[in-house]
């Protein structure tokens, strides 16, 4: 947080300081910062607000299987063995009938999964890679990220505006934006392996097959290309999987 505060004073700093505006209100800036500096810490009911604005807006931007649909009643089973709650929060799956292969998980509990994921891999593997993303709510990773692209997205429409945005409160294109920043946010190195971790310790817990992740790595690794979250995999499929084979090799 202290790196992002920096960065957003840094921008301020550099807008109040440019010879093209001189007549900029510095005391109009200083307070404009100090919103963008209040953005970064939403309170849980502004994270679960933000989150339900974003999954309503990202699936009206979707082709969202119908409820009979084969893709639709495989996650179905799919949920069935996950269960319906990360850490007491209710989740809610959906179908997104896209060729991607791709999956996320929001902080309030919302749940995607893109078909041409399910196309490339078998139920369990499926299991895997969902209880990886739920690694990142369970874990709070999913609230930094909201945090951070909210942050930002204030950030700029205060810089832009002189406005700034109180918290959680996004007119539509802002909300677009923020959407999008969501969805395809970078989990450092350290959180991917936690999160993987945390789906071999759900798949223990429920017993389920803990080698579907290793599976499900290897498909990942041999695509190339991917800009999305998923497969822009840091660190590298490989040692994802090699992570997964040494906590089975251990039973750990
Ligand atoms: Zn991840």
């Amino acid at each position: 947080m202290m790196k992002l505060h920096s960065i957003v004073l840094a921008a301020l700093l550099g807008t109040a300081l440019a010879p093209s505006t001189m007549a900029f209100d510095i005391g109009k800036a200083l307070k404009v910062g100090t919103q963008a500096l209040q953005a970064a810490t939403l309170t849980d009911a502004d994270v679960k607000s933000l989150a339900n604005q974003a999954c309503v807006q990202s699936d009206a931007e979707s082709k969202i299987a119908p409820a009979k649909n084969k893709y639709s009643k495989r996650l179905d089973t799919i949920a069935k063995e996950l269960g319906k709650e990360i850490n007491g929060q209710p989740v809610n799956y959906k179908v997104y009938l896209e060729p991607e292969v791709n999956a996320w998980a929001m902080a309030n509990g919302c749940i995607r999964v893109y078909s041409g994921l399910m196309d490339l891999m078998t139920d369990d593997e499926i299991i895997g890679v969902l209880g990886h993303e739920m690694g990142h709510v369970a874990l709070g990773h999913s609230r930094k990220a909201m945090q951070t692209a909210y942050t930002v997205s204030a950030a700029k429409s205060a810089i832009g505006e002189y406005g700034g945005s109180t918290a959680a409160a996004l007119s539509g294109s802002e909300l677009g934006k923020f959407t999008e920043t969501l969805i395809n946010a970078q989990f450092s190195q350290s959180q991917e392996l936690d999160a993987d971790n945390f789906s071999y310790d759900l798949l223990t817990q429920k017993k389920l097959k803990r080698e579907a992740l290793i599976s499900a790595f290897q498909k990942l690794a041999q695509l190339s290309g991917g800009e999305h979250s998923m497969l822009a995999s840091h660190p590298a499929s490989a040692d994802r999987a090699k992570n997964i084979e040494t906590r089975i090799a251990s039973n750990k």
